[in-house]
C-alpha cells in the first residue's frame, strides 16, 4: 500500500521534540530564542504566511516580532532595520518575507542579513556552504524534504533522485543537499527545468522525484515508474466552484492517478508546507544553540 507522507504528524512530532529541548533548556535559565520578520507591505498571501509562522513559533516556546513596514519605504530603510537585528543579541533569527515589492533588490537584502541570523537559509553564505558540503542553515524547504525522506525510512544513499525546478530556494539547494556526502543523502541527482529534454525519460527513471515546478498536476501516471517516492513542493490554486473561496490547493502531481504507482508520496496541502515553518522553528532553535554555545539535537 502506498505511504502518504504526512507532514502535518511529522510537523507536531517535530515541533514537540523542539518544545521538549527548549523546556529543558529553560530549566538551565537561558533566555528563549527570538525569531525577528520583516514584513514589507500588505500582500495578502505573504500577511497569511507570517501569521501562520508566528503562531508555529509561539506555541514552540520561541519568542517572534514582527515589523510591518508600509511598502513604499526605501530599499535604504529595510537594510537599516535588518542592521539594527544584526546587532541585537536577543535575537537569533531574522526572516525577510518574499516577495518583496519591486523597487527594492531581494539579493541585496537577503545579503544585508547576518548569515549567522540567516534562519532562512539564503544568504550566499550559507547557500555557498551548503553547495560546498558544509551547510550551517539550510534552506527551509528542501531541510524539510530531506527531514520527511529521512523519518520516513526511505533510503537516499545510492538513490536516483530528480527534482524538477531549479529555483534557489528549492531546486538547487535540494539537489546540493541530497548530493552531500553522508547517510542522508550521497544520491545521485538529476536537475531538470524548462528546457529539459525528454523530461518524461528522465522523470521515469526516479527513485525519488521532487517536484518544485509550479504546474497544477503536471507529473503524470506516465512520467513515474513503480515504487518511486514522490515529493510534491508544488502549492498550486485551481478554480473550484464547490468552495466557499472558489478554489483549492493541488500540487505539481495529479495526486490521484499517480499514487496507485507510488511507494510513498506527499499530499498538497499537508505534505512539504508544514514542513517548511517546522524548519523554521528547527534552523531558529540552531541558531539560538549556537549563538549560546549550547548543545542539542537539531536538524
Ligand atoms: P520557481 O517558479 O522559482 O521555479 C520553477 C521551476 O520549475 C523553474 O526552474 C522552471 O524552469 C521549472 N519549470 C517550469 N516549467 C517547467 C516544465 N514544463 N518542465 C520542467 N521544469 C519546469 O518556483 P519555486 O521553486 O519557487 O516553487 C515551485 C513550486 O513550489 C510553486 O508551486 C511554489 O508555490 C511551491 N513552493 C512550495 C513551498 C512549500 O513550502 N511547500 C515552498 C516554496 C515553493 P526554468 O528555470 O527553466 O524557468
Amino acid at each position: 500500500m502506498t505511504i502518504i507522507l504526512d507532514g502535518n504528524k511529522l510537523s507536531q512530532e517535530i515541533r514537540s521534540e523542539i518544545q521538549l529541548n527548549l523546556a529543558n533548556f529553560q530549566l538551565a535559565k537561558t533566555n528563549p530564542p527570538k525569531l525577528s520578520v520583516i514584513l514589507v507591505g500588505e500582500d495578502p498571501a505573504s500577511s497569511v504566511y507570517v501569521r501562520n509562522k508566528e503562531r508555529a513559533c509561539t506555541s514552540a516556546g520561541i519568542l517572534t516580532e514582527t515589523f510591518n513596514i508600509p511598502a513604499d519605504v526605501s530599499e535604504e530603510y529595510v537594510i537599516n532595520q535588518i542592521q539594527e537585528l544584526n546587532q541585537n543579541v536577543q535575537v537569533n533569527g531574522i526572516l525577510v518575507q518574499l516577495p518583496l515589492p519591486p523597487h527594492i533588490n531581494e539579493t541585496t537584502v537577503i545579503s544585508a542579513i547576518s548569515p549567522s541570523k540567516d534562519v532562512d537559509g539564503i544568504h550566499p553564505y550559507n547557500l555557498g556552504k551548503l553547495a560546498q558540503g558544509e551547510p550551517i542553515f539550510v534552506p527551509c524547504t528542501p531541510l524539510g524534504i530531506q527531514q520527511i525522506l529521512v523519518r520516513h525510512n526511505i533510503s537516499i544513499p545510492g538513490k536516483h533522485v530528480v527534482v524538477c525546478g531549479r529555483s534557489n530556494i528549492v531546486g538547487k539547494p535540494i539537489a546540493n543537499l541530497l548530493m552531500q556526502r553522508g547517510p542522508d543523502a550521497n544520491a545521485t541527482v538529476t536537475v531538470c527545468h524548462s528546457q529539459t529534454r525528454n523530461l518524461q525519460l528522465l522523470t521515469s527513471n526516479a527513485d525519488i522525484l521532487i517536484a518544485a515546478i509550479g504546474q497544477p498536476n503536471f507529473i503524470t501516471e506516465d512520467m513515474v515508474k513503480e515504487d518511486v517516492s514522490i515529493i510534491d513542493v508544488g502549492i498550486n490554486r485551481i478554480p473550484d466552484s464547490s468552495k466557499k473561496n472558489g478554489y483549492r490547493l493541488v500540487g505539481d502531481v495529479d495526486f490521484i492517478n499517480v499514487e496507485k504507482k507510488a511507494h510513498a508520496i506527499t499530499p498538497v496541502p499537508g505534505g512539504v508546507g508544514p514542513m517548511t515553518i517546522t524548519m523554521l522553528l528547527n534552523n531558529t532553535v540552531k541558531s539560538w544553540i549556537i549563538q549560546n554555545n549550547l548543545s542539542g539535537d537539531v536538524a
